[in-house]
């Protein structure tokens, strides 16, 4: 059975101080309810990166796992402002959002360069989230399906059996982030069907049903549940409720099925 994963992705929001507080208020709600991480599903937060050595250390002695929000393909260099996989690893950060809607619209990040640091983020051993997400205009022309199976199939170049295991994937629909739209489960679980479908032909049976899929964009307290009761939305990419910890713990402490 693969572990539904309820992962935050903090964005460009708060501050230390913020997000300590969130944290110690995540952590009372869900120390509290005990059963809430029981077994069936992992937590990850992804801070902002200035702020994961605070995060770190909020963390310590929690089962709540620590990602990253992007991070450079090479070991270290002269790449001003960017983050290497040693760098993270360091602190302790297990995860990496790759290919996020917003690196790819608004940074203009190839497949190519997202490729490069998917494999990265596998040598390192840190488990890359590779988010696939089709924009607006592409979802009204009927295009969605060919959008996501494109940059899934880039995404993967050179991705070996032995490491395919190792990742994750997002189904994040760009008009859906941030928007308050939201796919229907149905919609969704289409996509991340076909998107294990490519799984299943580049690698096998095993391999598909090991790698697990997570939706994003616009998952509330509200709407967590009959998304992620489906059995191939594998957990939740959570943006904007990410950032209030009763909302985020009741996300935590969605209904799988
Ligand atoms: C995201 O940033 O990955 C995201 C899904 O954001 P939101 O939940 O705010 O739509």
């Amino acid at each position: 059975m693969r572990k539904k994963l309820l992962a935050a992705n903090w964005k460009m929001n708060l501050v230390p101080t913020e997000a300590r507080a969130l944290i110690a208020g995540l952590r009372a709600e869900i120390d509290r309810d005990s059963a809430a991480l029981a077994g069936d599903r992992e937590v990850m937060i992804a801070p902002p990166s200035i702020m994961i050595p605070a995060v770190a250390q909020a963390l310590a002695g929690s089962s709540i796992m620590l990602g990253a929000q992007n991070m450079h393909f090479d070991d270290k260099g002269a790449f001003t402002g960017e983050i290497s996989p040693p760098m993270l690893k360091s602190y302790g950060v297990t995860h990496v959002i790759l290919g996020h809607s917003e690196h790819r619209h608004v940074f203009g990040e190839s497949d190519e360069l997202i490729n490069k640091k998917v494999l990265a983020a596998l040598k390192h051993r840190i488990i890359p989230i590779l988010c696939v997400g089709e924009t607006h205009e592409e979802h009204d022309a009927g295009r969605a399906l060919e959008v996501v199976l494109r940059q899934l199939e880039r995404g993967l170049e050179g991705v070996s059996h032995e490491a395919i295991g190792g990742m994750m994937l997002a189904y994040e629909p760009v008009w859906a982030i941030g928007s308050g739209r939201t796919a229907t489960p149905a919609q969704a679980e289409s996509i991340h069907g076909a998107l294990r479908g490519v799984i299943l032909e580049r690698y096998d049976r095993q391999r598909a049903d090991l790698v697990r899929i997570l939706y994003g964009g616009s998952v509330t307290a509200d709407n967590v549940d009959s998304l992620i009761s489906k059995p191939d939305i594998d957990g939740a990419l959570v943006g904007g409720a990410s950032l209030k910890a009763d909302s985020f713990a009741r996300i935590v402490k969605a209904r799988t099925h």
